[in-house]
């Protein structure tokens, strides 16, 4: 049963992430996301039938378009095949449920977010100011929706809603300073993405997301830094490691704190 619900989640997953990579191609460019429809980027043919299916078109179609064999970049595969085991995940833990929803729209929102700074050294105003929105309408009603926010204490909305300000403030703050003192690092793009990050973990699970933020973004600078693929005052693109960090927090930030604290007390 548990194996069928995971697999429809998989299925349901693959399916957004198709539209995810729309979002990922067009809004860079300011495009619309509803016309022109699917199309080979090279030959301009229009995605019909079977090439409309996420995961399997490409693996049958070996990743290149059917009329004129251009190559479809991998990253169409991996965000498809990333988002259905993300929303399996969350639908074998959490049931389809209002908690299903929430998480899995901050799932579509990290990982767009972590694909178009990849990609485009960009993160959007027009995503991370509307999220803020979202994520402060929704930050009082976290512990109605299931939620335990605050794992140390009483969850009521306006503590829960306090937790979420509170994390906007913490996670913004270093970021603040680098793009103050050291503004070749990082831009107001990864400010207000760690004051979006903040509002949807909330204290403490924000602490989990900064900790696995700037430990996964240092490793892999050092890595490419190691390997001469990087130069040193080069930049590189912090998104991906917020959103890893914001992803990890959401669902097993309680767990590592809890095993954190065990350790230590
Ligand atoms: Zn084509």
């Amino acid at each position: 049963m548990n194996v069928l619900i995971a697999a429809f989640g998989f299925v349901l997953g693959a399916c957004v992430g198709s539209f995810l990579n729309v979002c990922i191609d067009r809004l860079p460019k300011g495009r619309s996301l509803i016309t022109p429809p699917s199309h080979c980027d090279a030959c301009g043919n229009r995605l019909r039938g079977l090439a409309l299916i996420p995961v399997v078109s490409y693996l049958w179609l070996r990743g290149r378009c059917r009329y004129c064999g251009a190559a479809i970049p991998w990253r169409i595969l991996a965000v498809e095949v990333a988002t259905g085991f993300l929303f399996a995940f969350v639908v074998a833990t959490y049931g389809f449920d209002v908690q299903f929803l929430v998480l899995a729209f901050y799932t579509c929102l990290f990982l767009i977010l972590a694909v178009i700074d990849l990609e485009y050294g960009l993160i959007l105003n027009k995503i991370t100011y509307p999220a803020i929105v979202i994520s402060l309408i929704l930050a009082p009603f976290w512990s109605s929706f299931g939620f335990l926010r605050a794992p140390f204490w009483e969850n009521s909305m306006l503590q829960v809603f306090l937790s979420s300000l509170g994390g906007a403030g913490i996670y913004a703050i270093p970021f603040l300073l680098i793009v103050l003192f050291y503004p070749h690092g990082l831009g107001w793009g990864d400010v207000k993405m760690a004051v979006l990050i903040g509002l949807a973990t909330g204290l403490p699970l924000v602490l989990v997301a900064m900790m696995i933020a700037f430990l996964s973004g240092g490793l892999v600078a050092s890595f490419l830094l190691l390997l001469h693929l990087k130069r040193r005052k080069e930049a590189m693109p912090f998104g991906p490691f917020l959103s890893l960090g914001a992803l990890v927090a959401l669902f097993w930030g309680k767990d590592i704190i809890t095993v954190y604290l065990r350790l230590w007390w």
